[in-house]
């Protein structure tokens, strides 16, 4: 059995969505379907979620929302137009819209999630009912009958391990299941999201849940690239990747896999294949448990901004013991996760995205900190940018690091901070967020061309 994932551009019209039911129906195997929301049909088009969270938040702000809840029917209108299903499926769903408004808005987050929500399940059941006007057995599966549990962390959901035991009994169903990405349920039977782009999350859930031979993530790029294609033309494409190269090509800013996804299917050694919907011929890039080194020391650069560091400097900190912990336990409190914790014999820098603290709370941080440790200075460092080289080719490979900070001084990028861990898997150095790109193209040039 194979999942497939459909992501947001695969789902914009319905040319593309007949697109997608070709390939399922193409091959016996492609069972289960996680199908995103609607995305981008135009450059300048507004996804569907994004058109839900205006509509929610404006019904929050002035408890009215018909212009935005028009435009998203009329979005789902032009759609099943293309796909000849008559109006029904429209009117179920703005009835479904509605419903959901009804059911209460007491709770911001819950109800902004909620609404969210409607774009995947909406989207999932329009595409089991074109399937089935194609005289395929096919139907929608609701993630709360599935039995897909969340925490209910509005927003930021993530898995509860009773989930997996009630999805593996999606095997035994029949036909062709389209089932929607991006939420499920919470114990309490409230709608919760994932983060956005969480439909990949979705997937490998479903497919280490089923133990499916294969888990299929289409998008609309050929493949994963060593690097950016805004910023490298024509980068080298990536055959085949591990779960950890993967992993931290997409922690450190590749956005075409969410950064959780990798999880539920890294623990069964359940191999994904990124696709393409636009180009189903192409084998796209396989991502596995190991694969043999062909390609050099790396295998690609990512990077990007929106980290912070707070460096904390104390005399003999190396005889301190809990030091590091005490530090810790102050973002454990404040509920703030820690990205990195470079450190030096009397320093430690923790590094954190800026996203999740706001001035107030870096402030009862910094001043938490340098009250209960008595250091002997504090200091707080913004726009800070990570880079990392990323390859399991650079195990035991001399002088990796040597050619990567050349070619950064060579371009003029100052480095903030270097980090390696043990598995020698990236090398990641932290440099001003306006060096970026150039850090970028720099380390492209020295070991792709
Ligand atoms: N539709 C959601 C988003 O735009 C989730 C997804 O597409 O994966 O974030």
């Amino acid at each position: 059995m194979k999942v497939c994932k459909f992501g947001g551009t695969s789902m914009a019209s319905a040319e593309q969505i007949k697109k997608v039911c070709d390939i399922i129906t193409s091959d016996p195997e492609r069972r289960l379907v996680v199908v995103s929301a609607p995305g981008n049909e135009f450059e300048d088009d507004i996804k569907v979620t994004d058109m839900l969270i205006n509509l929610a938040e404006t019904f929050l702000r002035t408890r009215n929302c018909e212009k935005e809840l028009n435009a998203v029917v009329s979005r789902y209108r032009r759609i099943a137009e293309g796909l000849s299903l008559g109006n029904e499926i429209v009117k179920d769903i703005e009835n479904n819209l509605k419903t959901r408004i009804m059911l209460g808005y007491d709770h911001e987050a819950k109800f902004i999630d909620r609404m969210k929500a409607a774009g995947e399940d909406n989207c999932a059941r329009l595409v089991a009912k074109y399937l089935k006007s194609l005289g395929y057995n096919a139907q929608y599966i609701n993630p709360k009958d599935a039995g897909l549990f969340l925490s209910d962390e509005y927003g930021n959901a993530r898995i509860l391990p009773q989930s997996f035991k009630n999805l593996s009994k999606l095997r035994d169903l029949d036909g062709i299941l389209i089932f929607p990405g991006f939420f499920g349920y919470s114990l309490s039977g409230e709608v919760v999201t994932f983060s956005r782009g969480g439909s990949d999350i979705t997937g490998s859930i479903l497919a280490a849940a089923v133990e499916a031979d294969v888990y299929e993530n289409f998008t609309d790029v050929n493949s994963v690239f060593a690097a950016n294609p805004k910023l490298i033309h024509n980068p080298k494409a990536i055959p085949v990747l591990t779960y950890r190269e993967m992993r931290e090509l997409a922690y450190a800013g590749f956005s075409v896999l969410h950064e959780e996804t990798l999880a539920p299917v890294f623990k069964k050694g359940i191999p994904v294949n990124i696709r393409n919907t636009n180009n189903p011929g192409s084998a796209g890039t396989m991502i596995v448990t190991t694969r043999e080194i062909t390609n050099g020391p790396l295998s690609g650069i990512a990077g990007s901004g929106g980290f912070i560091t707070i460096n904390i400097h104390k005399y003999m900190m190396n005889r301190e013991i809990g030091f590091g912990r005490k530090v810790l336990s102050i973002l454990e409190e404040e509920t703030v996760p820690f990205e990195h914790m470079p450190s030096g014999i009397d320093d430690i820098s923790v590094i954190l995205r800026q996203k999740y603290v706001d001035s107030d709370k870096i402030s009862r941080i910094m001043e938490r900190i340098a009250h209960n440790l008595a250091v002997d200075s504090i200091t707080i460092g913004y726009d800070l940018a990570l880079v990392m080289v990323v390859g399991e080719g650079m195990l035991r490979n001399i002088g990796v690091a040597g050619r990567a900070t050349t070619a950064l001084a060579k371009s003029g990028v100052n480095i903030r901070m270097i980090n390696q861990g043990s598995s020698e898997v990236s090398i990641m150095f932290g440099i001003d967020e306006k060096d970026l790109d150039t850090a970028i193209i720099a380390l492209y040039n020295e070991f792709f061309k």
